[in-house]
Order: C-alpha cells, then structure tokens, then sequence
C-alpha cells in the first residue's frame, strides 16, 4: 500500500477541460538525492520529519515512480513580458503534481520544479539548475520568516545530470508549495485566445476555490478582481518595505492570491538604493525596485482588460483606481510598525520622507539601520548616526525621530521590543545565498541548512551567527546574478 493512501490528494485543476492543461510524467533525473528537506513545513501536513524515513517519498518527487493518487500535469498560461505580450508561454519546467490539505484542511498546490521537458518548454530544456534551486528554496523561506505572503518550498532534490547554461551545471529539483499555480497569465492566455467560455469557467474555479466570500456577492467576478487587486497591492507592500526586489514582474510571475511567486535573479537591498535593478538582463529598469508598485498597477491593468468581457469596465475601473491607495496604506502600517510610531501625527509624512531622503543619499544599509533603531532603549544614538557620512544630518534626523518616539503612549522598551519584532536582524543577501551554493557545488549543504535556520526566525538574534547580520563584504557587494536558472 502507497505511503501516500493515508493522505487527502486531489487535483483539484484536473477538473477543468483539458484546454487548460497537458497531463505530463516528470523525467527523472540521475541519482537524485534529497539536499534539504522543510520539516517544519512538512509536518504541517503530516508528512515526514526526516525525508530518509520513508523512501517512497524520494521516488515519489524526483518522477522515479510517481504515486497513483498524483496526476502530474504542466499548466497552459501566457503572459505579458517586459510589457510584450507572450502568446507561448506554460509550466516548461515545472508539473502540477498534486494538492495536499494541511491540518487545518487548506489544500495546497505541490509543484515540482526541473521535471523535464512539456509541450511548453520552448527551446528550453526542462531543466532547473541547483544554483538557481537553492537560491528559490532559502528565498521563499526568508520571505515566510518575514510575514511575506510567498510560495514554499517543501524540499530540494539534487542529482549527477548535468545541465548545460552558461556551463555544465548540475540539475536539481525543488518540491513547491503554493496555494495556487493560477497566474495573472492563465486569464490573459483564455482571453487573447478567445476562449471567452473557458475563461469564465476559470473565473467560477478561482471563486470556488480561493475566494469562496466571493459567491455571495452581487458581481461575484468583480469583487474576485477586486480582492485579487488588494492581495497584490498588500503584497507589494511588503516588498517595498523589507526592500526586497523580486526582478522579473512579468505578469505570467504574477499568482492570483497575491504571493511572491517564481524567485529568479531577485535581490534584497543592502545599502538603500530606490533605484536599485537586481535583474541584469532589465536593461530599462523596468523593474527596478522603486517601480514595483507602479508595475503591479500595470499587471494588474494587464489582467483587467483580459477579464474585459466578463466584468463591467467602472467595476475594473473602480478596483484599479483603489490600488494606489491600498498599498499607499499598507506600506505605511507597516512603516509604522517599523519605525515604532502608530499614532498619526502632524510631521509624519516629512519625518518618512526625510528618512528615506538620508538613507539615499548616504548608502546606508537599510536592514541594519532599521534594526539599530530598533535598539535606541538601550543604545546610544550615535549608534544609528554612525551609520551614516552626513553625521550632522543624521544626527539631527535621529534627534527628531526620538523627539516624536516621545509623543507614543509606551516606554522605550515596550516600543522597541515590538519593533525587533518587525525589523529583521538577518535577509538573505545576495552574497549569503552564493556562499551556499558555492559550497553546495561540493556536495557540503551545510550552509544551505545555517541559512535557512536563520532565515526561519530572522527577527530573533542569534549570537553565534552575527556574521551573517554583517554588512556585505566588498566582492558581495552589487553581485551580477545570472538570470539563467
Ligand atoms: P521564468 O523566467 O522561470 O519565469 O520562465 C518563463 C517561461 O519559460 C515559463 O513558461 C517557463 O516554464 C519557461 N522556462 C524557463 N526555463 C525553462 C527551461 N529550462 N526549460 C523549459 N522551459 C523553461
Ligand atoms: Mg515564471
């Protein structure tokens, strides 16, 4: 009897005509092998602690013999790239394997990553790198350490093929969690392929089975985009305030219940750069960290006039105009809670502004600047002026800021406290994920393990590891990621 009988699996995707889909088989790799598994994650749905105690869990993600309850399938969606819009888009890598429920009866997607190639994969290879595996795995876990609405990673699988970029690499396999694969592109490919019918029955599943609150209202359809806007909208928000850059905002990344989704050449800030372009081959900046929120409007415009013949324009309309403003909001609650001033008052505005203005223009780390603020109960504030060139101008922002703490209804160790809460000690710098995979290419995944450790709980400190909440050294500094993955 399979391992796999004792568990809730269903595809629930597998419902929709096949229009939607092609059923595909992964292709195994060669002597794949577990490089870390999410026991945490893991036991959430009951599955095994430790990934070597049931060997059937091994051959059931790396393809080598794909249990029956599965239904492995690869996804037909398209998508707007780099504002083009891309007809010939699908899972070219990556295959629905199945759903699988929490213990709270969530169903959830698991997705295996680098199966082989589909009728989708293009010139590609169906391949994934484990540089590039890695990378996602700990990504996706620091943005849920972080409260970041994100996909998952279940576990990471690595092998003797090799796989050819830029070079011979090696390929490597990640088990995906995600509470849906529906992107922003599924709708977009129905709709420029006029498959006017298809498309609503894909609007009837995504009510059905992530905003059921939905089905109640009057315009079930608008209030689904409408909820859709404002998941994207929180989402970004996040992004904007942690200062993560997600690097490839094309609407085929974008997922339809609002989680950062599909980590490629992403990038954390280091020093607060507003203009900062994690993906080298976005020549245009594009997508460029300051403009995320302006591209999730666009995105999102991009998904509205797809669903143009099934909701009233001024319902779109209305939804679209609502986003500026909801992330506006979100971005500032989050501020807030950052920077320890819940309250609303007068000089706020100017106060943010002013501090985003220093940061700029004196390269200031901004994960290390926000976290020395959150020690000013107990620490000098020279320790935050130090951080900065312009000694004078910070001193006189910090004098400012400590001024308005005062105008709080909470002591400074109350406020503080709860601000550590908020501002991570530890982000997955782009020269912290290499050193993982520099040694994860000599079979040690030690590192890969001390990081997602610590990632998991990036508001604790962790006195052993204080390294890791240094700044940058000068060969991890503006690193060139390569976008091939
Ligand atoms: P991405 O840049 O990973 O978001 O991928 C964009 C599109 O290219 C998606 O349709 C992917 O499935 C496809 N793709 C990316 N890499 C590969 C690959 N190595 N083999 C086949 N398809 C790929
Ligand atoms: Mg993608």
């Amino acid at each position: 009897m399979s391992f796999w009988n004792a568990f809730s699996i269903t595809t629930r995707y597998a419902e929709l005509p096949r229009s939607f889909f092609t059923y595909v088989q992964p292709t195994p790799l060669e002597n794949t092998r577990w490089v870390i598994w999410n026991s945490k994650l893991a036991t959430q749905f009951g599955l095994p602690e430790e990934p070597e105690s049931n060997t059937e869990l091994l051959s059931s993600f790396s393809g080598e013999h794909v249990p029956a309850v599965f239904s492995p399938l690869a996804m037909k969606y398209a998508g707007h790239q780099f504002g083009g819009y891309n007809p010939d888009l699908g899972d070219g890598r990556g295959l629905l394997l199945a759903e699988i429920k929490d213990k709270e009866g969530n169903s959830v997607d698991l997705h295996l990553k680098g199966a082989g190639l589909t009728p989708y994969s293009r010139s590609g290879d169906g391949r994934a790198v484990l540089r590039s595996t890695i990378r996602e795995y700990l990504c996706s876990e620091a943005m849920a350490g972080l409260g970041i609405p994100t996909t998952r990673a279940l576990g990471m699988m690595t092998s003797d093929t090799p796989v050819f970029r830029e070079g011979y690499e090696t390929g490597a396999l990640l088990v995906r969690m995600a509470e849906t694969h529906i992107r922003f592109g599924h709708f977009e490919h129905l709709f420029y392929s006029n498959l006017l019918s298809e498309q609503k029955l894909l609007a009837d599943k995504v009510i059905e089975w992530h905003y059921p609150q939905c089905i109640a209202k009057d315009k079930p359809y608008a209030a689904m985009f409408d909820e859709i806007a404002d998941k994207t909208a929180y989402m970004i928000a996040h992004w904007q305030a942690v200062g993560f850059a997600h690097g490839v905002m094309n609407t085929d990344n974008m997922s339809i219940t609002g989680q950062t989704f599909d980590y490629g050449p992403f990038g954390f800030l280091d020093d607060y750069e507003p203009s900062y372009i994690c993906n080298h081959s976005d020549y245009q900046g594009r997508y460029a960290f300051n403009q995320q929120p302006r591209i999730g409007l666009w995105n999102l415009s991009a998904l509205a006039h797809s669903l143009s013949s099934l909701i009233e324009k001024s319902d779109l309309e209305s939804s679209l105009e609502k986003y500026e403003t909801r992330l506006g909001h979100y971005f500032s609650q989050l501020m807030r809670k950052k920077l320890g001033l819940l309250s609303k008052q007068e000089g706020d505005s100017r106060l943010f502004e002013s501090m985003f203005e220093l940061l700029s223009q004196n390269s200031v780390d901004y994960t290390r600047f926000m976290r020395a603020l959150s020690y000013l109960d107990s620490q000098d504030k020279q320790t935050v002026v130090d951080l900065f060139l312009d000694r004078e101008a910070a001193t006189l922002w910090v004098e400012l800021y400590l001024a308005r703490c005062e105008k709080e209804d909470k002591s400074a160790e109350i406020r503080c406290k709860e601000m550590r809460r908020v501002n991570p000690k530890y982000i997955l710098r782009n020269y912290l994920a290499q050193q993982a995979i520099n040694k994860a290419k000599d079979g040690d995944y030690s590192e890969i393990k001390t990081l997602s450790m610590l990632l998991a709980s990036p508001f604790d400190e962790h006195p052993r590891f204080e390294s890791y909440a240094q700044l940058p050294p000068e060969w991890g500094k503006k690193m060139e990621i390569s976008c091939s993955s």
